[in-house]
Parts: structure tokens; C-alpha cells; sequence
């Protein structure tokens, strides 16, 4: 039937482009291929699900790989915060998924919606079953619009009120940011898990340098209200970013839950979570709201997932507790770092050695993410903090240069470098995060206290050179 209506749809376009693009989409459909069995299923076509069905596409060949996801666009999410500040056009970051399915995977068009792991089984919303010898969850996190009383009614009512959490919201951020003219700018950063902690903030700098090269600052107070007691999890870079938030005269209210917006009155409200009871109303004239996110329901209800409704794994081999053919990546993970694209990439390639050796009936435990991930805090037009730590909080920078400084070229590192790698390295499984170069700054160290073996060893460098 999905083949059918594409077909009707094929014969009544007249541009070429999009019979290509419908023509592909066709042979990637599960109703095509119609197979209900396969030796590895990854549940998510986003940043983590791409990687990986990548990767074992090479490994396992045709036919062995599918990927389950409902969407017809896959988002790059993090150029949201460069479309929020006018730097990128929004589009850019939004390509059709049947583009981004790499050959040799079969593109399941479906909504995964029960799991029965014991049978190995997953059933799809459309009714139909799928088996497979091997599991990848890969599923994200629901962005929750419906978590904040009023929110959607401000975002509906109130060009004022925006939100960069979403393709169809984010092109409405920088026209408000253009249109404020003085008052109280505020930010908001709801209660963790979220992704990429370092969002909410960066589209705040990007406004506040825009008021001040535009003229308004004078008449503006911005605000960052978070519910952390921190500005930022790691000491190194909230060190430097209370510099920025002082330098730059950003008031901080911490503990800042946001409960509420009342669009008619221009009223934020919060509740302090320092102070029990306490009420905070706070006048805006441009809102930013960084909705709360959770596990998506599906994945929630199912069995495997912790107490909190993410998937629950060996947070350095990335396999599932409880049933051994199962592993997982990216947000919908219980792995405690900070859920970033940039993280997917170190984890993917871990993943893909320890599920490859189980494949092969070898040690699924060799490879052991260390919880790198990464944040570029933009802090203004053409300057970023390169945050980079693992799951210590310890800082694992790439670079031999004091990544806590604002710097030039980590903005056009961020803007400029990493979509291009993302598009043509990440989500064809080629990039596995800096692991590497970080094992091979590390090696160099060493080599000067005569331990190269020892660090060779434990970074896994080998087996990493090959993955990438
Ligand atoms: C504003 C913003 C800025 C960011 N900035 C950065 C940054 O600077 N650096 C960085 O590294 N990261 C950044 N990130 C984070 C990064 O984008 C995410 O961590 C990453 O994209 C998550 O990938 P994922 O594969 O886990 O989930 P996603 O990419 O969200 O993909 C999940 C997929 O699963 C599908 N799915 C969900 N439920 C089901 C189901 N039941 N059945 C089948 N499919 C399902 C969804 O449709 C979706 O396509 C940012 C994110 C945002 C929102």
C-alpha cells in the first residue's frame, strides 16, 4: 500500500528531484523488502540509530540490517542553537530520512510500539512483527511541549515567546531576538535529563551579542533562570562561564523551576526549588523556553528500561543488564554523561566492537566507553568554550590549547566543521568521536615516562584506528 501511494504520487510529479528522492524511498520500504526477520534491528533513525546501522551494514552485508523509524526528515539537532541566532537557515539542518538511510539498510517505516525481548520480537504500529538475533535502541527523548502549563498557547499567541526545540519552532527565535527592543530577556533551562545542557544558554549569549552589536543592550536585563544550583555541570567550564555571565552583566537565578507562562499577562513562573512553596513571577519580553524532555512512552513501558524509562545498560560496554543481545545509544540510554551527539560518536564505535565480537562469538566487554562527551558553548558571534569531560566530570580535551578560553576557531569548528562532519562522516558510521587523537595526545605523554605500551593497551588504539 506505502509502495502504492508513492507510486501515484511518482507519476503525477513533474520535478525530477523528487521522483528520485520518492524513487529511493521506495526501495528502502519495508513493504518492499518485506522481510520480518533480521540479524540486527536498530529502533531510531536519528544521529545514534544511523551510526550504528551504518557501521553494521558494512560489517553484516545486505539484507541483515533495519532500521525502525517513523519520520520522513532526520534533524540535525544541534544547528538549532546557529538557526536560533540567525547564523545557518534552519532548513540546512533537516534532510529526508530516506536520504540518510545508508545502503544496504532496510528502512522499516513504522512506529516501534511493543518489545517482547524475550522472543526477541518487536511489533510496530502498523500491527505487523519484526524478529531479530540482535538489538540496537536508539531512540531519543521526547521533547515535552505539554510539560509546562501555557507553554503552547505562548508559542501559538506570543510572537515573544519561543522555543529553538523543534524544526517547525526554531525559525521563529531569531525573528523575536530582531524584534525585542529593551525590557527583560529571559532564558529558561527545565529540570535534567536533557539534551545537550549547554543549549539553553548558548542561544542566550547569541541574543545578548546580538542586543549589544544592535543597540539595545543599554535598555535590556537578560536572564539565564536554571533549575541547577550550577551554571554549568563541570567545574572548568562554569569557572569560565560565570567570567562570561559577569563580564557580560547576565543575571543567573538558579534553582529557577519554570511552571508556567500566562502569555496574556507576560508573566514567567517559577517555583525555586531551593525554597520550598516559594512563587517567582517574572516579566518577560522575550521568552525563551527550553521545554522539559523524558523517555517517549513506548520505551517507557517496555522491559527494558530502569525505573526512571531508560534503556538500561553497562554504562561502559553500552549491553543491555538484563538481556545480553540487546545494546543501546545516544539519549534514550540511562548512561549518566550528558546526551550529546558528540558522545553517540565516541559510543558508536564502542558499540560496534562489542556487538561485532558477541556477532562473532568473542568478548562483548573489550571496548569501554569512558562517558566522553562534548558541548561547544557558543558565548557569542564567533567565539566558543570547547567542553569536553567523561563521566567524572574530568575534563578529555582534544586539543593541546586550554579549551576553557573563548575562542574563534572552536566557533567555526562548532558552525561550520561539524555539520560537514556529521553529514559526511557521522551518520555513515565513519566517525567514532576524537578518541583517538585523545589516545594518541595521551600516548605522547606517556612515551616521555616510557609507558607507550601501557596507555596503547588501555586506549584500545588498534581496534579504534580500524573502526573509525
Ligand atoms: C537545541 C539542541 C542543541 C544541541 N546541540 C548539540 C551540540 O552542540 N553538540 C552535540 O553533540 N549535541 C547537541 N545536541 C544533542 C544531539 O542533537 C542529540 O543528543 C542527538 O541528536 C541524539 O541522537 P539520538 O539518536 O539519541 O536521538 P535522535 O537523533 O533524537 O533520534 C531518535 C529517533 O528515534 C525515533 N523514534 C522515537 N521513538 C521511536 C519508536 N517508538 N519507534 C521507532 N523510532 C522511534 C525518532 O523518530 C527519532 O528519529 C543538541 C540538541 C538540541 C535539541
Amino acid at each position: 500500500m506505502f509502495a502504492e501511494i508513492k507510486l501515484l504520487n511518482l507519476t503525477r510529479s513533474k520535478n525530477l528531484t523528487n521522483q528520485i528522492i520518492l524513487l529511493r524511498s521506495i526501495s528502502l520500504s519495508s513493504s518492499n523488502n518485506a522481510k520480518d526477520n533480521y540479524k540486527l534491528v536498530v529502533v531510531g533513525g536519528g544521529s545514534g540509530g544511523l551510526a550504528v546501522s551504518s557501521r553494521f551494514a558494512r560489517k553484516l552485508g545486505k539484507n541483515n540490517v533495519a532500521v525502525i523509524e517513523p519520520s520522513e526528515w532526520h534533524l540535525y539537532q544541534p544547528g538549532w542553537t546557529l538557526a536560533a541566532g540567525g547564523v545557518k537557515n534552519p532548513d540546512s539542518f533537516r534532510r529526508s530520512e530516506s536520504k540518510m538511510i545508508s545502503k544496504g539498510v532496510d528502512w522499516i517505516k513504522a512506529k516501534a510500539t511493543d518489545f517482547q525481548p524475550e522472543s526477541n520480537t518487536i511489533v510496530l504500529d502498523n500491527g505487523d512483527k519484526v524478529k531479530y538475533d540482535y538489538l540496537v535502541m536508539a531512540t531519543g527523548i521526547k521533547i515535552d511541549f505539554d510539560g509546562i502549563k501555557g507553554l503552547k498557547e505562548a508559542l501559538a499567541n506570543d510572537q515573544q515567546v519561543v522555543s529553538m526545540y523543534s524544526h517547525e519552532t526554531v525559525k521563529n527565535v531569531f525573528p523575536a531576538i530582531q524584534r525585542f527592543k529593551g525590557g527583560n530577556a529571559i532564558f529558561t533551562f527545565p529540570k535534567v535529563p536533557i539534551k545537550c545542557p549547554g543549549a539553553p544558554q548558548k542561544v542566550m549569549y547569541l541574543a545578548e551579542d546580538y542586543f549589544r552589536k544592535n543597540g539595545v543592550r543599554d535598555k535590556a536585563t537578560v536572564t539565564y533562570c536554571t533549575t541547577l544550583p550550577v551554571i554549568f555541570g563541570v567545574k572548568k567550564y562554569a569557572d569560565a562561564l560565570m567570567e562570561v555571565v559577569k563580564e557580560r552583566d547576565i543575571k543567573l537565578n538558579t534553582q529557577h523551576h519554570l511552571i508556567e507562562i500566562d502569555y496574556k499577562n507576560k508573566q514567567a513562573i517559577f517555583e525555586r526549588l531551593d525554597q520550598p512553596g516559594t512563587i517567582v513571577k517574572l516579566n518577560y519580553d522575550l521568552l525563551h523556553v527550553c521545554p522539559p524532555m523524558k523517555p517517549f512512552d513506548e520505551i517507557k513501558k517496555s522491559p527494558l528500561v530502569d525505573q526512571t524509562g531508560y534503556v538500561d545498560l553497562d554504562k561502559h560496554t553500552l549491553q543491555h543488564k538484563k538481556y545480553p543481545n540487546v545494546f543501546g545509544i545516544g539519549d534514550c540510554t540511562n548512561l549518566p554523561t550528558s546526551k550529546t551527539a558528540a558522545a553517540i560518536a565516541a559510543q558508536s564505535s564502542i558499540l560496534a566492537e562489542n556487538l561485532g565480537n558477541l556477532m562473532n562469538g568473542k568478548d562483548a566487554n573489550k571496548a569501554k566507553y569512558d562517558g566522553y562527551t562534548s558541548c561547544p558553548l557558543i558565548t557569542a558571534y564567533g567565539r566558543t568554550i570547547l567542553a569536553e569531560f567523561d563521566y567524572d566530570g574530568k575534563p578529555l580535551e582534544t586539543f593541546p590549547i586550554n579549551q576553557g578560553k573563548e575562542r574563534r576557531t572552536m566557533f567555526h569548528l562548532k558552525s561550520d566543521f561539524m555539520p560537514f562532519l556529521y553529514w559526511n562522516a557521522f551518520v555513515k558510521g565513519y566517525w567514532g568521536g576524537p578518541g583517538i587523537y585523545l589516545c594518541y595526545q595521551k600516548l605522547a605523554k606517556n612515551s616521555r615516562e616510557h609507558r607507550v605500551y601501557k596507555v596503547h593497551r588501555d586506549c584500545g588504539v588498534k581496534s579504534r584506528l580500524f573502526l573509525i
